[in-house]
């Protein structure tokens, strides 16, 4: 047995992994578990038209004042890699505590299980944050409204692609995103590599990121997904990390949790240093 079957061995007992797609049910239940066993509170999102609800998990931090992260996965129901991620970070408890957290692991459940990248209708969810059209984006941004996000992170995978990249959505380049992405590009270095294409997706690319600053438009306003929706509303902070579909799904998962745990140890670092002001006001 290689390393990639003896890894879906492993998957199988909790996801009944087949190769492209997962145990959907399987996998939610599990989610659930690990979730009442971290602090999370779920709420189901029920969505017309769809069999599954999508689970929405939150936790809040251990102290006031603390950001809002958003991370989530899934949305294309042909990419398990970001799912699994959310799943396997929420069972190790490697979710910090230290900031406000909103986990949706799977976005589109009906296309994971049929193993698509559009939702049972036929739709790409993550084209649709505009004309919010279909239900399940309708769901997620009534239920998303008036609660902003500092940062938000989507994870997918790229059959096209030979290392990992990301985008940034992020509409001013600033030193945290700056520092974030030089993070995670260390941290992938370290055991995989970054996508070598200079253009990737119609996107001029560099050592694998794509910067959306410079072509915010570039999807045009009827296509625009969710991480540049968020940006957008929150001013906040976002990356879309994409792993190559065409490795080892341990390799996939290790590669997202390693982006996923770079970005939040750079930002939240940056986050916990007091501000002079601030600082001065405490020793009085
Ligand atoms: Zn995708």
């Amino acid at each position: 047995m290689g390393r990639k079957a003896l890894y879906n061995a492993a998957m199988d007992r909790f996801t009944e992994y087949t190769g492209n797609t997962f145990a959907v049910d399987k996998y939610l239940k599990h989610v659930q578990n690990a979730a009442a066993r971290n602090n999370f509170t779920v709420t189901r999102l029920d969505v017309p038209g769809q069999e599954r609800p999508v689970l929405v998990l939150t936790r809040p931090a251990d102290k006031p004042g603390a950001k809002n992260v958003y991370i989530c996965g899934g949305v294309h129901g042909d990419e398990p890699a970001g799912s699994l991620t959310i799943l396997r970070m929420l069972a190790k408890g490697s979710f910090p505590r230290d900031v406000n957290l909103t986990l949706v692991p799977l976005i589109n459940p009906e296309g994971m299980s049929l193993n698509q990248r559009e939702d049972n209708q036929g739709h790409d969810l993550n084209r649709d944050f505009m004309l919010r059209h279909t239900p399940t984006v309708q769901a997620l941004t009534r239920h998303f409204a008036g609660k902003p996000f500092d940062m938000c992170i989507d994870l997918h995978e790229d059959w096209e692609a030979t290392g990992f990249y990301l985008y940034n959505a992020h509409m001013n380049n600033d030193t945290l995103d700056r520092d974030i992405i030089n993070a995670v590009k260390k941290r992938i270095g370290e055991h995989f590599r970054m996508e070598p294409a200079t253009i990737i997706d119609g996107f001029n690319a560099k050592d694998g990121v794509i910067d959306l600053a410079g072509n915010a438009y570039a999807f045009g306003s009827s296509e625009l997904p969710q991480a540049v929706s968020l940006v957008r509303e929150n001013k906040g902070y976002g990356f879309v990390m994409e792993t190559p579909s065409n490795t080892a799904l341990k390799d996939r998962v290790d590669q997202l949790s390693l982006a996923v745990s770079a970005a939040l140890d750079t930002a939240r670092s940056r986050w916990e240093t007091p501000e002079e002001g601030k600082q001065g006001a405490r020793k009085r």
